[in-house]
């Protein structure tokens, strides 16, 4: 299911705080590059959450360049992470379909010799 503006904005924290979680993640990514409001209302969110977390931030940094590198880095460290898993899921299985082929090898070789 989308995200809509309602969840979006319950989402704020967690991704503030860095604990949404990777299917939240990218719903909250996509309905943010399809809503500017909501883009508006997370980089006042952010702008907040920095400020207030680091004193030596000043105020002329680029808080949307911030924001951006931080929702794409995200991003990217999600997908990254799923394609390492698809990759030693695909190992595991062939694996799996060796090792029972040998089982079905021995079995049929017991049968008939
Ligand atoms: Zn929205």
């Amino acid at each position: 299911m989308e995200f809509n503006c309602k969840n979006f904005n319950k989402k704020i924290n967690e991704f503030l705080n860095d604990r949404i979680n990777d299917v939240d993640f990218k719903k909250f990514y996509y309905h943010l590059k399809n809503c500017s409001s909501c883009y508006d209302v997370l980089l006042d969110e952010y702008i907040f959450y920095v400020i207030y977390n680091d004193y030596d931030k000043t105020a002329d940094m680029n808080y949307r360049q911030m924001l951006n590198n931080s929702l794409d880095n995200k991003l990217y460290e999600i997908n990254n992470n799923y394609k390492k898993s698809k990759f030693k899921y695909i190992i595991i299985s062939v694996l799996f379909y060796f090792f029972i082929v040998i089982i079905i090898g021995i079995l049929l070789r017991n049968i008939y010799l």
